[in-house]
């Protein structure tokens, strides 16, 4: 994978961190992307460090315009992207009834029209190569729902038809679309989750424990991989077996 080029939503912190720090140990390019340029170049900086290049680039993936400069930034530094990792993802907990239209539609937003917004931009630029690999981060939730996240799994639910469609219609030109489905993993985003209902969640994780971010990078760095290249439209659960 070395010399290859990836664009990885929302890679300043987290789990797209993770996956920005893992593609670079493999020698691959990394345009990190994120609402927040200081994160961002902080990203950029500790993997110019692993010894690969790398770019901060900021944008709001939910935007047409900043989503079009991801590509026109990363095209005039690199000339190619051969990895999309749609990451970027946010969460509006409320439940149904008290849930705000705008906290609905920012959600949707983000998660999957920045998932569709980045995949089209993508294609366009690995149709020419004849060679891509998209990876969507979608969510256990988007498989068995949860309280207080109708706007969230449906973005994640929707994650999943997004892929297998892309995935169909790019099969024959080189271009493989999954998504990884990760259960309850460590960050800034589940952090607020109170201790008594992590304690519940914890017990219903078959290996006992929490996922890490390099839980879902190492998958991640398997599907971006050309070994990867006859599975697509798949979904890849990263859960401890918390659903199976
Ligand atoms: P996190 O720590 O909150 O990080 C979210 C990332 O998304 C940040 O890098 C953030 O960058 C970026 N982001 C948010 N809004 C953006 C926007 N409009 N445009 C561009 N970037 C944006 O969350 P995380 O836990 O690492 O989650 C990463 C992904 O994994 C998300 O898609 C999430 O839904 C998914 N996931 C997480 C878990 C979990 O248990 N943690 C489980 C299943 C799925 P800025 O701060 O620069 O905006």
């Amino acid at each position: 994978m070395k010399g290859q080029v990836a664009i990885v939503t929302g890679g300043g912190r987290g789990i797209g961190k993770a996956i920005s720090i893992a593609l670079a140990k493999r020698g691959v390019n990394v345009v990190v992307v994120g609402t927040n340029l200081e994160t961002a170049s902080e990203t950029a900086s500790n993997l110019q460090n692993i010894g690969v290049k790398s770019i901060a680039v900021q944008a709001d993936v939910a935007k047409h315009a900043d989503v079009k400069n991801i590509f026109d930034s990363t095209l005039s530094e690199f000339g190619k992207v051969d990895i999309l990792v749609n990451n970027a993802g946010i969460t509006r907990d409320s439940l149904i009834i008290r849930m705000k239209d705008e906290e609905w539609d920012r959600v949707i937003d983000v998660n999957l029209k920045g998932t569709f917004l980045c995949s089209r931009e993508a294609v366009k630029a690995m149709l020419k190569q004849k060679y891509g690999r998209i990876i969507n981060i979608s969510s256990i939730v988007g498989f068995m729902g949860n309280i207080g996240q109708a706007n969230y799994s449906a973005s994640k639910a929707g994650i999943i038809g997004l892929t297998k469609t892309i995935a169909k219609e790019y099969a024959n030109r080189g271009i493989t679309v999954n998504a990884i489905a990760p259960g309850f993993i460590t960050t800034s985003m589940t952090e607020s989750i109170p201790e008594n209902i992590k304690n519940e969640m914890l017990r219903s994780i078959p290996m006992g424990r929490f996922g890490t971010t390099d839980d879902v990078a190492h998958a991640v760095v398997f599907l971006a991989s050309p070994e990867a290249g006859y599975i697509t439209g798949q979904v890849l659960h990263v859960n401890g077996g918390m659903y199976m």
